[in-house]
């Protein structure tokens, strides 16, 4: 079977309530790519949910278009669209053994009996959960469960997988794990899959894309890493993860750099985004916290004085909090040596990991 593109046209739902109205999807377009892992991340709210049971055919558009590959589905039916979902609760129904809860789907399809334990067979092995397939849901773990919940969604052989939050019940350990299962899985059955997150670590982890929703609008597409290394705008970048935003004037701009006045002297940029910075202008850079160098205060000229004012030392690496002119500067510095507050060091900042923002904003992630 061939993977199913996803197009969205225009999309828009607005719930009305009480006389107030909310646009939860406010104009998303996109397409997901066939075999694509893609990602809807954003903050509650924002609309994710929503987007993905529009997809699903659960919830009607009050805009818009969806279609897979060359079929409009907007309007079919859930069951007529034959997708896959998993949501945060497991939804396996506690009667039945793992094998049954994976069937259901298929016995409604009347499938022939041979076939059915063929593919749950099958669905279990992708999800390597054969071994429980005679146990009952309340006898295996919250991850074990979410793999079976996964298997019976595949099991139908959707055209488009849909997740929504899919590990945001379980602990941190287990969460990490089922990660790179989910990643596995997805990539050994490849169907095209549309993954809904709050959680930007495990976006990061996961997914081929990503777009990041802020109040039912689309703000950035691109892959994990170039979403974090080159964010389009001050919300993107604090929500992928730390990043210091400063205020900074800009002083002279050449092809691929900018120079820029902040509180604390001259700061180069000679990240792609420096072609956004307009002479005169006052607008935010932002340096994530690991792309900060330290040196000792006394054995370096270059950079710029600071003094530290909280250390926390976090095993890996310590968390400090840097005065820097009027800046406190969060870095995250390898724990290979003792930081003390008071401590003088010098910070140094590699022009290429100066991210330019248009217009100073506020960091959503620094209150
Ligand atoms: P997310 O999944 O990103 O947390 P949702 O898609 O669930 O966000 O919700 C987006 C917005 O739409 C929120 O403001 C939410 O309150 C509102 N909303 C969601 N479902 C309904 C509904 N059935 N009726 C009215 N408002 C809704
Ligand atoms: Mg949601």
């Amino acid at each position: 079977m061939t993977a199913t593109r996803i197009t969205i046209a225009g999309l828009e739902k607005e719930f009305s309530r009480a006389g107030q109205s909310t646009m939860a999807v406010d104009g998303v377009s996109l397409v997901v790519e066939p075999g694509e892992i893609f990602f809807l991340l954003g903050p509650s709210g924002c609309g994710k949910t929503t987007l993905l049971r529009m997809i699903a055919g659960f919830t009607e558009p009050t805009k818009g278009r969806i279609l897979f590959d060359d079929v409009e589905v907007t309007w079919l039916a859930p069951n007529a669209r034959q997708v896959g979902m998993v949501f945060q609760s497991y939804a396996l129904w506690p009667h039945m053994t793992v094998a049954e809860n994976v069937a259901f789907g298929l016995r409604i399809r009347k499938l022939r009996s041979q076939e059915i334990q063929r593919r749950v067979h099958a669905a279990l092995d992708v999800v390597r959960m054969r071994e429980y397939e005679s146990r009952r849901p309340n006898e295996l773990s919250g991850g074990q469960q979410q793999r079976v919940a996964l298997a019976r969604a595949l099991v139908v052989e959707p055209k488009v997988l849909l997740l929504d939050e899919p590990l945001s019940n379980l602990d941190a350990k287990l969460r990490n794990d089922l990660r790179s299962e989910i990643r596995r899985i997805c990539k050994q059955v490849g169907t095209t899959t549309v993954y809904v997150t709050h959680d930007q670590k495990e976006a990061l982890a996961v997914a081929d894309r990503i777009a990041v929703l802020q109040s039912g609008r689309v703000c950035q597409i691109d892959s994990p890493h170039r979403l974090y290394s080159n964010p389009s705008s001050t919300f993107v970048g604090g929500f992928l993860g730390e990043i210091n935003l400063l205020r900074a004037k800009v002083h002279q701009r050449g092809p691929g750099q900018a120079e820029m006045t902040t509180s604390f002297g001259r700061v180069f940029s000679r990240h792609e985004s420096a072609d956004r910075a307009i002479v005169g202008s006052s607008i935010s850079i932002g340096v994530r916290p690991e792309r900060i160098a330290l040196a000792e205060f006394t054995t370096s000229e270059v950079g710029f004085s600071g003094t530290i004012t909280t250390v926390l030392f976090l095993g890996d690496t310590t968390l400090l909090k840097i005065q820097v002119g009027e800046d406190l500067i969060r870095v995250s510095a390898p724990s290979s040596r003792i930081y003390r507050e008071g401590e003088v060091v010098r910070v140094i900042v590699d022009p290429s990991d100066v991210i330019c923002f248009e217009g100073p904003q506020d960091d959503p992630a620094s209150t």
